[in-house]
């Protein structure tokens, strides 16, 4: 029923919604700059994003499997371009603001660190002993604001307001207490429903390809998944009703891009039915929680997706091993430079003179990809190479 109810509604759908955020309402860029003849502020961000150096190397980051594994797995690239595309198709749906939905969607995970969650922790861990957190929003915060040179009149990328809000707020609410330097964001308010999309997209992007890239690395099973994950066995029964005879790989493809189909649609349904109530994006943005979601059913079958990858992927001994390698390539990176801050590159050395040394480490090693951070350690802590 869903699904026709979906389609009517696409048919229906024309314009904007009331509660998408109008491109001309927005609060600009931190240096002005003249309007392009013929791009939008909201498309020239994309485009900035899009040519900035963060981005490009997402392509060496590591998402779930590190490179090595295989050539078509997913690196944070593909990941963020499967977030991009899911996101697209979602904001048009719901009428909302496609490329400032695009925009954060491809910046979302630019702040991220080498190695996926576990380079993420082990920075984080290596920050607390100073006293202070990494934290990957914040840090794709300073990546657009100061890091990326690319123009001679400004730092940074100087995007829109809107995109620097989503970049900090898409998957998490801050308070004025933990972060101060963000008073500028209205801390108080919720992101607009272009902004608050992104961490349901991003969650159904990761965790249809891990499940993806797991069985294709051998690591789950499709019997294992079928017992695991309720809405995969009844996906994988209906592929099995149509197409009997289709090898096995092609009836995972087949379960899984109906599971992705039925975590969209529920997400677009049930979020219009949601932001139904909002007039504008000022009474959404004000409004006590976030409004996009999904609905009770598919929250069920989401989180019991999600632990089941947790239960038997993320913890998986082969990954496992992977994991301990690069938490011990960072840390032991990180304290190199915390010892001998010499060593750091020249413009990393000149900082150090306005930020506290840990924190200028931190920017360095965030920025590395996988490969620039293993290379490092490989020459220049022979030493302390870690054991494989
Ligand atoms: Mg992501």
């Amino acid at each position: 029923m869903r699904r026709e109810e979906a389609i009517a509604a696409a048919a229906e759908s024309r314009g904007p919604a009331p509660y998408a955020f109008p491109t001309q309402r927005s609060r600009g860029r931190r240096y002005p700059e003249a309007p392009h003849p013929y791009r939008g502020e909201f498309q020239r961000d994309r485009d900035r994003v899009i040519h900035s150096r963060a981005f490009r190397r997402l392509e060496n980051k590591t998402q779930v499997f590190p490179q090595r594994y295989s050539d078509h797995f997913r690196n944070r690239l593909t990941h963020t371009l499967e977030v991009a595309q899911i996101s697209r198709t979602a904001a048009r749906q719901l009428g909302l603001n496609a490329e400032l939905t695009e925009t954060l969607a491809l910046a979302h995970d630019i702040g991220h660190p080498p190695f996926g969650h576990s380079g993420e922790q082990a920075l984080d861990r290596a920050m607390q002993d100073h006293g202070a957190h990494f934290d990957h929003n914040l840090h794709a915060l300073r990546i657009v604001e100061t890091f990326e040179q690319r123009y001679a009149e400004f730092p940074g990328l100087n995007l829109t307001f809107e995109v620097r809000e989503g970049i900090v707020k898409h998957s998490r609410d801050y308070t004025a207490a933990e972060a101060p330097e963000l008073a500028e964001y209205e801390l108080d308010l919720r992101p607009p429903l272009e902004a608050q999309l992104i961490d349901w997209t991003d969650e159904i992007s990761y965790n249809s390809a891990d499940l993806d890239d797991a069985y294709e690395a051998r690591l789950l099973s499709l019997p294992q998944i079928r017992a695991g994950v309720d809405l995969f066995a009844g996906m994988l029964d209906q592929v099995h009703d149509l197409y009997p005879h289709a090898p096995e790989k092609l009836r995972f493809n087949e379960a899984l891009r109906r599971v992705i189909d039925y975590f969209v649609t529920d997400l677009i349904e049930t979020t219009r039915a949601a932001a139904a109530p909002f007039g504008d994006v000022d009474e959404l943005r004000r409004h006590g929680g976030r409004v996009a979601g999904m609905g009770a059913e598919a929250d069920r079958a989401r989180r019991q997706l999600k632990a089941f990858l947790h239960a038997n992927l993320y913890n998986h001994p082969q990954l496992r091993r992977e994991k301990e390698r690069a938490e011990a390539l960072v840390e032991e990176t990180f304290r190199f430079f915390m010892e001998r801050p010499s060593q750091l590159p020249h413009s990393y050395q000149e900082q150090t003179s306005r930020l506290p040394l840990h924190r200028v480490v931190c920017d360095y090693l965030a920025g590395m990809t996988d490969t620039y951070i293993a290379e490092l350690h490989r020459d220049m802590i022979p030493a302390r190479r870690v054991a494989r």
